[in-house]
């Protein structure tokens, strides 16, 4: 949905691919400051960044979730960049169905990076603060964008499941919890 234009903080993770040994802390911290309750468990799995290793090729890219899509692309790519190719994959945040990246393990909904929403809000995200390399740089930069109403990860989890069972099976399903609680 887009708007009028509006002065906005716009937050940026940038990575230096050349920096990342491909420790992992990132996840790590990731996934237990999203831990429910926060700080109660460690599961990388439920971390909203990964880091996409192919230790032959000397190749770490943490890459963190961004949008879901019920349908894979056919963007099969190829990046060189000093010298070392890269799949097209290795630097996309999507959460879809041709890989297993980004989605929750028991329920198989997408994940989403929120840059570490925190109240009080976080001096930099985690997964920034835990990188002693300095392969992920956080910075902002006030911009006038479009307004515009992006999802969170809750409308993100509810479109997955409309596209996986569909909406009328979805509302059926909610008006006969409604009823029991
Ligand atoms: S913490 Fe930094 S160096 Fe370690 S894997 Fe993540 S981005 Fe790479
Ligand atoms: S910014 Fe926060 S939510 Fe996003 S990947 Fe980093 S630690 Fe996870």
């Amino acid at each position: 949905m887009k708007g009028e234009l509006e002065k906005n903080i716009v937050k940026r993770i940038k990575v230096n691919l050349d920096k990342c040994i491909g420790c992992r802390a990132c996840e790590l911290a990731c996934s237990v400051f999203h831990a429910n309750p926060k700080y109660s468990s460690v599961n990388p799995a439920m971390s909203r960044i990964q880091v996409v290793i192919d230790p032959l090729n000397d190749e770490y890219v943490p890459i963190r979730a961004c949008d879901y899509s019920k349908a894979g692309c056919d963007g099969r790519r190829v990046y060189t960049i000093n010298g070392k190719e890269y799949s097209e994959c290795s630097f996309c945040g999507t959460v879809c169905p041709t890989r297993d990246l980004f989605k929750e393990p028991d329920s198989g909904l997408p994940l989403k990076c929120d840059m570490c929403e925190d109240d009080p809000p976080q001096k930099e995200p985690l997964c920034v603060q835990v990188c002693q390399v300095g392969a992920l740089v956080y910075e902002e930069e006030e911009e006038e964008v479009e307004e515009e109403v992006r999802p969170d990860e809750m409308e993100i989890g509810l479109k997955s499941l409309i596209d996986k069972y569909g909406l009328e099976k979805l509302a059926d399903t909610f008006a006969r919890m409604s009823q029991k609680v």
